[in-house]
């Protein structure tokens, strides 16, 4: 059994982030959760945050610090949508999404490595999107974000794993959540049939592939992009 880590989960009170805090918390692990709106699972230290607001991020890793010392694992998963075709996308369409999404996890990897490179060790984990490498009508906003965070990613896997620290993309397809509800049955339907697994995945399905980047066995992967989508992806 190996010693509990002080993870922290961002937007761990819904669907596929607080899958993978119930999942670390399953591990023994000493999780902490941001949330704006609360509802944090049972055994997390829920903590208020908002990744557009780099102070509350702060406060955030100092409470998880002082409670659970320094966060060993970092999964960024708080991100939201703003679609839109291109013509109707307004600026705040755009800012919104990119500053949640893309800069909200810049914001945050630049206070997790600070206490991982004193610990000479740690994971990162980045909630990416497979429209972040096919594209997607309706979402250039968020397809820019969620494409941001593979070079991020991977400039965060060269630049730190001297220090035996990994950064890793997890790319789910389409999982059943709050975010992916409000789909009209046409266009579930319609993703649906182009999914090799043909069904939607879970949000403890994509629990499982950040655990496992977390874990002793996953010591030497690092700058990977994680498919999670039924085989949505394959070829990317
Ligand atoms: P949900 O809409 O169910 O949950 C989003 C989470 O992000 C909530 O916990 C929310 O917190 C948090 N959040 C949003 N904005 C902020 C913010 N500014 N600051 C802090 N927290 C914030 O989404 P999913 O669980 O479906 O998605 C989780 C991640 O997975 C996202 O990054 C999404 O892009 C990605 N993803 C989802 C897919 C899907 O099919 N569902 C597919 C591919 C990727 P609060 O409750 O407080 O608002």
């Amino acid at each position: 059994m190996n010693s509990p880590r002080s993870v922290l989960v961002t937007g761990g009170n819904r669907g596929i982030g607080r899958a993978i805090a119930e999942a670390f918390i399953a591990e023994g692990d000493h999780v902490a959760v941001t949330t704006r709106s609360g509802g944090a699972p049972q055994g997390a230290l829920e903590l208020k945050a908002d990744v557009t607001d780099g102070e509350s991020i702060l406060a955030a890793f100092a409470a998880a610090e002082d409670a659970h010392g320094p966060v060993e694992v970092l999964v960024a998963n708080a991100g939201i949508t703003a679609d839109t075709l291109l013509l109707r996308m307004s600026d705040d369409d755009w800012s919104s999404v990119i500053d949640t999404n893309l800069t909200g996890t810049f914001r945050l990897v630049r206070r997790a490595a600070k206490g991982m490179l004193r610990l000479k060790r740690g994971r990162i984990i980045l909630i990416s999107s497979v429209v972040g490498l096919s594209g997607s009508p309706g979402q250039v906003n968020y397809a820019a974000s969620k494409s941001g965070l593979v070079g991020m990613a991977r400039s965060l896997a060269r630049e730190l794993g001297p220090r035996s620290i990994t950064a890793n993309v997890v790319a789910p397809g389409y999982i059943d959540t709050d975010m992916t509800a409000v789909l009209s049955d046409e266009q579930k339907e319609g993703i649906r049939s182009q999914v090799p697994l043909a069904r939607y995945g879970s949000a403890a399905e994509v629990a499982g592939a950040v655990v496992w980047l977390a874990s002793p066995a996953a010591a030497y992967v690092t700058g990977a992009v994680i498919p999670v989508d039924g085989g949505l992806g394959m070829g990317h």
